[in-house]
């Protein structure tokens, strides 16, 4: 789908900035979205893409529910935004390149390929991801110089760390039956 002669643009171009406000009103969101995935026995990551001052997709945690390991937070949103940009005759480039993703947790490796495919310039999270970052935990796909491959996005990490790990633990306390057992309670985030 993606065409190969894609141009890599160096970090922080145009990647704008977000207030105090507006971080305070999209993560109170996000983190409720977060908080349904785990009334459903779901990872708690909750997440928001915002264009405009208008929320065009937000999603959480669907892995278990729909039994598919790629629907993570994130990816939902995106699907959510696309179906935004097709109701109203938009170009999804160019929301996509303007918009800012709230998500509770750092992206995964997978996801933050996505959003660099995607071409989103910013990225605020909650707490770090450390099994599966992709923001730096494990990998840094976000800034990567890597050829072809989207567009390196900003990251603002740190923002409700505390409570983002919170649900992580409470989480994996409970079963889950999706989870391999060795590893479920070994999940850790750490407050930037
Ligand atoms: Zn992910």
């Amino acid at each position: 789908m993606e065409a190969a002669a894609e141009e890599s643009t160096p970090v922080g171009r145009g990647a704008g900035s977000v207030s105090a406000e507006e971080t305070e009103k999209w993560m109170e969101e996000a983190m409720q979205m977060a908080k349904e995935a785990l009334e459903n026995i779901e990872v708690p990551v909750g997440c928001l893409m915002v264009y405009n001052n208008e929320v065009v997709g937000k999603g959480r945690n669907e892995v278990n529910q729909t039994k598919n390991a790629t629907r993570h937070a994130e990816m939902v949103a995106i699907d959510q935004a696309l179906a935004w940009c097709r109701g109203r005759g938009r170009c999804p480039a160019e929301v996509f390149e303007r918009a800012v993703l709230y998500v509770t947790v750092e992206p995964c490796v997978m996801c933050a390929a996505a959003l660099r495919l995607m071409k989103i310039p910013l990225v605020v999270y909650g707490c770090q991801n450390e099994r599966f970052g992709g923001c730096g935990s494990v990998l840094n796909i976000a800034s990567a110089d890597l050829p072809n491959t989207g567009r390196p996005f900003q990251c603002v990490p740190g923002y409700r760390a505390e409570e983002a790990v919170e649900m992580l633990k409470t989480f994996y306390k409970q079963e889950n039956p999706n989870a391999p057992k060795s590893k479920v309670r070994k999940k850790e985030c750490q407050k930037s």
